[in-house]
């Protein structure tokens, strides 16, 4: 996730200077570098422990709308994980956890021309794959990056109900919103790396 934003960090940034303030690459690179960062410096005991610890550094190091609802996105989904072990059903759940939390910070709902946008469908079409009987997290994580791809694109005629984009009004239709855009980059992250 870190590596993808950073590669990404342009290209999230344009978006966010054409239907915001401009720093939404910048936000994300600095975050998930963070996270790395105090990822390597600690041993975190289990799958929620890491979440946690990307959670606090999103909270910590991200101004901005993002920052605090990546890191309540990521504090729930740790929430829902228990040992060491993560199954398919576990993984649709944590993102399931990561939505609700996101929503209830942000008030935002599908249409909105957010990160719900994407996440809202990434959701869906985790529980999907989870519930068959060869899933793996794999599958459910590019399920999820795959309907988040679909989500994020669906933001590009909407007028944004939420953050910045809702001051444009009608000048916001025609741009793809950067946290859907972002959301979709950090699953197809995951899904790449559990792939690997
Ligand atoms: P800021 O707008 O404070 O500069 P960022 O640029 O980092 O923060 O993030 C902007 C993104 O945050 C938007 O593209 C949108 O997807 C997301 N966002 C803003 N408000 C909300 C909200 N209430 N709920 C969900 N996502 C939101
Ligand atoms: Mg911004
Ligand atoms: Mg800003």
């Amino acid at each position: 996730m870190a590596a993808s934003m950073e590669e990404n960090r342009k290209y999230l940034t344009k978006l966010d200077s054409e239907i915001g303030d401009g720093d939404h690459g910048n936000n994300m690179r600095r975050g998930f570098a963070a996270a790395l960062e105090r990822l390597e410096g600690t041993s975190p005991s289990s799958p929620a422990d890491v979440l946690k610890a990307v959670s606090m550094a999103l909270i910590g190091k991200v101004g901005g709308a993002a920052g605090p609802l990546y890191g309540t996105a990521f504090l729930r989904a740790a929430t829902v994980l228990s040992g060491d072990e993560v199954s398919p059903e576990d993984a649709a759940s944590a993102l399931e956890a990561a939505l609700g939390g996101v929503k209830q910070r942000g008030k935002a709902e599908v249409g909105d021309k957010t990160i719900v946008d994407a996440l809202t469908p990434a959701v869906e079409a985790a529980k999907e794959v989870a519930g068959s009987p060869e899933a793996t997290v794999a599958a459910v994580f590019r399920a999820a990056a795959e309907a988040a791809a679909v989500g994020a694109e669906s933001t590009v005629p909407l007028t944004a109900r939420k953050g910045r984009a809702s001051y444009l009004g009608e000048r916001a239709q025609g741009h793809r919103d950067p946290g859907a855009t972002s959301t979709q980059l950090l699953l197809d992250a995951a899904a790449r790396s559990l792939e690997g």
